[in-house]
């Protein structure tokens, strides 16, 4: 018998993240290329993301297209911690101007690969972030020292240059970490 899957999310039926979904009214568009080792993996955060921000498109591949990443009109941004990125809030952000910023959905290392692998993207300018509070997703998830989720990245970006209300994305981040946690401590 084959397995069951939501027709939302696609997850398999158990590990359904609708309920974690909550409308975000963001105004810079997030794009996320995400590695496909990430797309089964129940721990992956960019699931949430698509299903509940207004603007997002989320491309599964190693390989992009630099034209199906990139967006016309938009100032185009990479959030990857490079030789040459800039913390996040050292940067200039216009309110005239429209923003994609652009994640990296996978590992460190799977990162790397798609970094190293498009070379557009190493091209466009790139900022990095430095959470000072201590990731509630390293519960779950070994992660290099200051890492964090994708989630919790995109909703760093869009609170610092959006003024989006991320509250209810937030907290039902915290439920998601909690049924995870329960998951992996038995
Ligand atoms: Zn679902």
């Amino acid at each position: 018998m084959s397995r069951e899957y939501c027709p939302k999310c696609e997850k398999a039926l158990g590990g359904c993240i609708c309920k974690y979904a909550t409308e975000v009214a963001n105004d810079s568009f997030i794009t996320i290329l995400r590695h496909p080792s990430e797309i089964k993996n129940i721990k992956g955060t960019a699931g949430i993301l698509k299903l509940s921000l207004q603007r997002i498109r989320l491309i599964d591949s190693e390989i992009f297209e630099k034209d199906d990443v990139l967006l016309k009109d938009f100032e185009n941004i990479l959030i990857y911690p490079s030789e040459s990125s800039c913390e996040l809030t050292q940067m200039n952000f216009s309110k005239n101007k429209s923003y994609n910023f652009i994640f990296i959905d996978g590992t460190w290392k799977k990162a790397f690969k798609i970094f190293q692998l498009n070379s557009f993207l190493s091209e466009i300018p790139c900022i990095h972030l430095e959470l000072e509070r201590v990731s509630s997703y390293s519960k779950i998830r070994k992660q290099r020292e200051g890492g964090f989720s994708t989630l919790e990245a995109v909703t760093e970006v869009l609170s610092f240059v959006d003024n989006t209300p991320l509250e209810n994305l937030e907290n039902n981040f915290k439920s998601f970490i909690n049924d995870l946690s329960k998951f992996t401590d038995s």
